[in-house]
């Protein structure tokens, strides 16, 4: 596997107290190194193109946005620019096409690239929570247009990623895959959201209960995402991968521990080296405990890493309920459209 990485990305500052803080580039810079003395080849990457962002977003977005260079402006309650951003957050849609492009070259099958800011909030004509470019979407829609007929984009930040899901959803060949705690941030995701028109079916909701654990998450992979994916049979598998189901996490409710990330990113890597010859590219979206974020990032790259790593789930011995009441109002949503 290949890591996509830059230190630049520190210098996207928001305000002091911030979650989407400073350190979180430490944190990242650190893992890399780590992963680096270990033979992990750490390329950085490219500013995305014009070309490449206007395939999910408006001219007219990308101008307002271009326009905060050198300025710190808010954008939304929770988002904002330094004077960088405009370019740190090219460079983090940038790194999510690199990761694709070694993903789909042949040569190296995974690819993770180390952001941010994050970008799964970002809707095609709305910087929203923390997200200025939606760069999961950018990554999709480069994929599609460089040979990927079917990309599945799965999602496990704690939080639902609306902006992909808005601009995918009338398209069938973009799956999109949300694990997320629900109620909660941003209010969307819901299980009866399963995309429109032609793309109805290929939104794959999986709302969660507050207070969540292992079991829970494991129970949902097992009977909701791989099966889905296995049917769907992707060319490419995109992770957006936050780490804010941590149990640790300041944010967010639930209790996963660090060695479920490790395991949902070996289950949709056996998914793909079954259904697409291991084409993976990940990217980091949210996570905001730094000692969380370390070990389950650690863990993400050592499931992509390591070629013969099955899932390794780890057990909290609670019962499974809430995965259990998500799983089957899943399917009762999905009936229609995949057998679960
Ligand atoms: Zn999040």
């Amino acid at each position: 596997m290949m890591l996509v990485h830059t230190e630049r990305f520190a210098e996207h500052q928001t305000p002091p107290g911030h979650p989407e803080r400073p350190e979180r580039a430490e944190v990242m810079d650190a893992v890399a190194a780590r992963w680096k003395s270990r033979g992990v080849e750490v390329v950085p990457p490219s500013a995305a193109t014009r070309e490449q962002l206007l395939r999910v977003h408006d001219g007219d977005y990308l101008r307002r946005i271009s326009e905060t260079t050198g300025r710190a402006v808010k954008l939304d309650p929770d988002t904002y620019t330094s004077p960088e951003s405009y370019e740190i957050a090219l460079l983090a849609a940038g790194a999510a096409v690199q990761a694709v492009d070694q993903a789909l070259s042949g040569q190296q099958r995974s690819a993770l690239a180390l952001v941010r800011p994050p970008g799964h909030h970002a809707e095609r004509d709305r910087a929203m929570g923390f997200c200025l470019f939606n760069s999961v979407a950018v990554a999709a829609a480069h994929a599609r247009a460089n040979g990927a007929a079917k990309v599945a984009i799965v999602d496990y930040d704690v939080h639902h990623g609306n902006g992909t899901q808005h601009i995918f959803e009338s398209d069938p060949h973009v799956l999109y895959v949300s694990v997320h705690q629900d109620p909660y941030y941003p209010g969307t995701g819901a299980v009866d959201e399963v995309g429109k028109g032609r793309g109805a079916g290929f939104t794959v909701n999986v709302p969660l209960e507050v207070g969540a654990v292992d079991e829970d998450y494991r129970t949902v992979f097992s009977t909701v995402v791989v099966p889905v994916l296995r049917q769907f049979e992707p060319d490419l598998v995109l992770l957006s991968a936050g780490f804010d189901a941590h149990e640790r996490d300041p944010l967010a409710g639930m209790r996963v521990t660090t060695p479920s990330f490790a395991a949902m990113t070996a289950e949709l890597r056996q998914v793909a080296d079954e259904c697409c010859r291991g084409r993976l590219a990940a990217l980091t979206e949210g996570g905001y405990d730094l000692e969380a974020l370390a070990a389950s990032l650690d863990g993400a790259i050592g499931a992509l890493n390591d070629p013969h790593a099955g899932p390794r789930w780890p057990s909290s011995g609670i019962e499974s309920t809430r995965g259990r009441a998500a799983v089957d109002a899943a399917r009762a949503a999905h009936r229609v459209f995949w057998h679960l």
